[in-house]
């Protein structure tokens, strides 16, 4: 009997974000990415959410390393965290380690950590873990599928992709190798990018892009451009660069992450952009509005990025004229909409024109569509099938897709966040769940609990009331107060009579308390409980309730 392998899924399935899957064989550990989530609106204050480490800081001398499939922050914006508390090397092209280097360098982790770059189709040993890196088509260049030669067969992961026929840079995705591993041994688990399983047909290729913005570029003539975009998106930035240089544009980078990433990729001969075509944002005003093309970070509506400051007439290199044409190259990642709407009409408010998804073809997916997920299926025809990379609905609609291409619906199983799996000879079976809760962090350092992140819910919604009184114990009688603070909950002016009747309220049921010689504890409870409900039954809501008792 073959040694089993394990799966333990950390993030990723369930939501699009922090995607984390941990590999174990005979005791050793192999991380696939390690990535964080960007909150949604109701996730208040909160910067970044990661995938919960607990189980694997426990296993983390078993951790031989963690292969990055590319350069995304939901795939490596975790790193830097997780290095904080194990060591273990990383692997992933040029580009992927690139990207991830400078949040592990902030962190001040790089002397402590070994990046090791993988080359197209190349297979080296990691542990016991015999790994080969299969290039893949992605909104980043240098994307990598990986298959794990485990003793349980082949486990092929597809990182995140689409099948685009003619990448910008003719890097397409090794669809030939994907078929030789079916046609060897086969591929016994596939675990294959969801994203965009719920959208029919086939995704656009990038360069299809590129001929949209050459047009718009000549439409645009005499008037100066700025695009909005992913910095990491580099194919995306050579096309709008060219599309400049042919009507003879300069082109001036904003924002510290787009200049950034254009030194490194030009660096990595991944970006052709000649010297005399690029100019410092400080220099901006030196060019008519025609000869210039501004490329800015900031499509999602990020409240420090470039593109929102320039849209509320705050940012320090750019002031936005009638002569502008701002062009959003993006689409709007689920749950940024409301941000990318106002931002939008922040724009047009600065007299700029602006020209988005939704009005030209001037963004492509990076993820595969229904019928390339068939054809990628058609070509793996795997034994086990587990969809990763998406909200639940999105694995199931992937796990149809499987079932249509061959695989059997008892070999197809949809895992969620925390699941761990066993594969053995007798096949793939759910075998346990570890810890996999949103991990929350607010600042540089520090998690932030769900109960803090609870409490700001209620804060934001309905206020607090802060009662405050002095008791005396030993005679059983108030001292002073109780005085009522409130914030966020009503206006105190208005609401004087409020709470003289609240603090009468509370005033009996503490006496109440006191005369049957009570605890602190049992006083302060009773406290919250008399001003709950009358505040509940006085305004139908339900702020949060500090009480604060003193003893004399
Ligand atoms: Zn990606
Ligand atoms: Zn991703």
């Amino acid at each position: 009997m073959a040694s089993p392998v394990h799966l333990t899924f950390l993030g990723g399935l369930g939501e699009i974000g922090r995607n984390c899957a941990a590999i174990e064989i005979e005791g050793s550990i192999l991380l696939i990415d390690c990535g964080l989530m960007f909150p949604d609106d109701d996730m208040l204050g909160i910067d970044l959410v990661l995938p919960d480490f607990s189980w694997l800081i426990e296993h983390g001398d078993d951790v031989v390393g963690c292969v990055v499939t590319h350069g995304h922050e939901d795939h490596i914006g975790a790193l830097s965290y997780l290095l904080r508390e194990i060591e273990f090397p990383i692997f992933g092209t040029e580009l992927s380690l690139g990207l991830a280097r400078g949040r592990i360098e902030e962190a001040g982790l790089l002397k402590s950590t070994d990046l090791v770059a993988v080359g197209d189709n190349e297979r080296r040993m990691i542990g016991p873990f015999d790994v080969e890196f299969i290039p893949a088509t992605h909104s980043v260049p240098q994307g990598i599928a990986i298959a794990i030669h485990t003793p349980q067969g082949t486990i092929l992961h597809t990182g995140d992709f689409k099948i685009d026929l003619t990448p910008v840079d003719r890097r397409l995705t090794n669809l030939s190798r994907v078929g030789a591993l079916a046609e060897g041994d086969g591929i016994r688990l596939l675990l294959a990018d969801s994203t965009n399983a719920d959208q029919a047909g086939h995704s656009r290729s990038e360069t299809s892009v590129g001929g949209v913005l050459y047009n718009l570029m000549h439409e645009q003539k005499g008037r100066r451009v700025i695009t909005a975009g992913f910095a990491s998106h580099v194919h995306r930035v050579q096309q709008l660069a060219d599309a400049a240089i042919e009507f003879g544009r300069v082109i001036a980078p904003l924002g510290r992450s787009m200049q950034r990433n254009i030194t490194m990729a030009r660096e990595l001969g991944l970006l052709r952009i000649p010297d005399t075509s690029l100019i410092d944002i400080e220099d901006v005003d030196r060019y008519e509005p025609g000869q210039v093309l501004v490329l800015s970070t900031g499509s999602q509506g990020e409240p420090m990025s470039a593109l929102t400051l320039l849209a509320s007439n705050e940012n320090k290199w750019l002031k936005l004229t009638p002569d502008d044409t701002v062009i959003l190259s993006s689409h709007p990642i689920p749950g940024n909409e409301s941000a990318i709407t106002k931002v939008i009409d922040n724009l047009f408010r600065q007299g700029a024109e602006v020209i988005h998804s939704g009005i030209a073809d001037v963004h492509a997916t990076g993820h595969a569509k229904a019928e390339e997920l068939k054809l990628y299926h058609s070509l793996a025809r795997p034994e086990y099938f587990v969809p990763v990379h998406g909200e639940y609905h999105h694995l199931v609609a992937h796990s149809r897709i499987a079932t249509t291409m061959g695989t059997p619906a008892s070999n197809v199983l949809i895992a969620e966040d925390g699941d761990r799996l066993r594969l053995d000879d007798d096949g793939l079976t759910k075998v346990g769940r570890v810890p996999a809760d949103y991990v929350y962090v607010h600042g540089t350092v520090g998690d932030v609990g769900s109960t803090v992140l609870g409490e700001r819910q209620i804060l934001a919604g309905d206020g607090v009331v802060v009662v405050t009184l002095c008791v005396d114990r030993k005679n059983s009688r108030i001292v002073s107060g109780p005085s009522i603070t409130t914030r966020g909950w009503i206006d105190e002016a208005e609401a004087a009579d409020l709470l003289t009747k609240m603090g009468n309220r509370v005033t009996e049921r503490v006496n109440e308390e006191l005369a049957s010689s009570a605890e602190l504890k049992s006083i302060e409870r009773a406290v919250r409980r008399a001003a709950g409900s009358f505040v509940s039954q006085s305004t139908r809501r339900r702020p949060m309730i500090v009480p604060i008792i003193l003893e004399s």
